[in-house]
């Protein structure tokens, strides 16, 4: 996918549509740990970790892809769940 560099979108600050500046980032914080996460977090690492010792079932195919949102009016960035692409390029 080709996504450009800068584009029209909704701005959570400025509460409108402002041009924005794409910027990938490594790894995108949406929204604090899930409860699952915090779940895993109270259970500790020693021993049998119930459920948590499971192997997981290997990596996807694709890998997630997390971009930032900077609005150029009020120079705030903003994440959005990331998504997953074989191909993400930035195109000017
Ligand atoms: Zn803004």
């Amino acid at each position: 996918m080709k996504m450009p560099v800068k584009f029209n979108t909704y701005c959570p600050f400025c509460r409108k549509h402002e041009i924005h500046e794409v910027e990938r980032v490594k790894k995108g914080k949406t929204r604090g740990l899930h409860w699952i996460d915090r779940q895993k977090a109270r259970r500790g690492k020693v021993g049998n970790m119930g459920k948590f010792s499971k192997v997981p079932g290997g990596d996807k195919p694709t890998k997630k892809i997390n971009v930032r949102y900077r609005c150029t009016k009020c120079k705030k960035a903003h994440l959005r769940p990331g998504f997953r692409l074989s191909k993400f390029e930035l195109t000017e």
